[in-house]
């Protein structure tokens, strides 16, 4: 790296790790930066407002540090800088993470969600790219979403818009972490799909149900069936409420075989009525999403 360049710093903080990616302050908005560094450590949990402040100041070295910007998983105060709960480190609970490492580095810090990082991420490089008006759909442990207009995020009234995971499916269906019942991660949440496939006997989780449909096995076709036959009720909603240009989804459900994803878009297209249904597409950025979203907001913010 050329000694004193303006650099930006993007760190994706996750429950186990932290992925950073250092890139030139004066990078091109229009595709993905090549990184000039890129890494992982291991989540700081138990002080780890200092932990990320070391992390950064190793990663500075030389050069000319502009900004840094944090994606957290949980809920953020974007505006304030505050992480206002985060259940997978929960000692940044209440933390006004973006000020406490603005005053320790003496540059700018922004702190967003993790969600909306990897959101603007696919919507303005990656599988949303050339469309104005993007959802992202991540299908995981939880089902997050988020819509993208324009290469931003809408966060609703209270930053908690695109919870596409807690629409209910199935009124009278099982309870969700949320304490209502039947919404769509009871259904198609990798959890769901281990307890049902568990249920009839299945092993090796939701990869080892996913293997089973493919090969034919009748309980596990109807586990998937189910599962897709949710989100492309979720999606015929999405479509009525948002009317997105193109629907992202990525996620570790969401990896090939895809199944649950090809067999929903077959059902939404069966099902749609006035409903302008859009392309459906994979995810392209993968896991480094999150990253390439906080190198994207610095970019934007310097
Ligand atoms: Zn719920």
């Amino acid at each position: 790296m050329q000694e004193g360049a303006p650099v930006v710093l993007g760190l994706d903080v996750g429950g186990s790790s932290v992925k950073h990616l250092l890139a030139s302050a004066r990078a091109s908005l229009d595709t993905p930066p090549k990184p000039l560094d890129r890494g992982r450590h291991a989540t700081p949990k138990s002080s780890p407002v200092e932990g990320l402040a070391a992390i950064a100041s190793s990663l500075r070295g030389d050069a000319d540090l502009e900004r840094v910007v944090l994606s957290i998983p949980g809920l953020v105060d974007e505006a304030a800088g505050v992480v206002v709960r985060s259940t997978n480190i929960p000692a940044l609970d209440g933390r006004p993470l973006g000020a406490q490492l603005s005053a320790e580095l003496g540059i700018p810090v922004d702190v967003i969600n993790d969600g909306h990082a990897a959101a603007v991420a696919e919507a303005s490089w990656g599988a949303g790219a050339g469309v104005d008006d993007v959802f992202v759909l991540a299908l995981g442990t939880g089902i997050a979403g988020a819509h993208v207009a324009h290469g931003q995020v809408v966060p609703g009234a209270h930053g908690s818009a695109g919870e596409l995971g807690h629409i209910t499916i199935e009124p009278e269906g099982s309870i969700c972490s949320c304490g209502r019942r039947g919404c769509l991660e009871t259904i198609i949440g990798a959890p769901a799909l281990r307890r049902a496939w568990v249920a009839v006997g299945g092993t090796g989780g939701p990869e080892g149900l996913l293997a089973a449909h493919s090969a034919g096995d009748a309980a596990a076709t109807v586990i998937v069936e189910r599962a897709s036959s949710a989100l492309a009720e979720a999606i015929l909603t999405l479509c009525a409420l948002v009317d997105p240009g193109c629907i992202v989804i990525g996620g570790g459900l969401a990896q090939a075989p895809h199944q649950l994803v090809t067999l929903a878009e077959r059902y939404v297209g069966e099902r749609a009525s006035f409903h302008r249904v859009p392309p459906i597409v994979p995810a392209t950025l993968g896991e480094w999403a999150g990253a390439n979203g906080t190198v994207l907001t610095a970019l934007r913010r310097r």
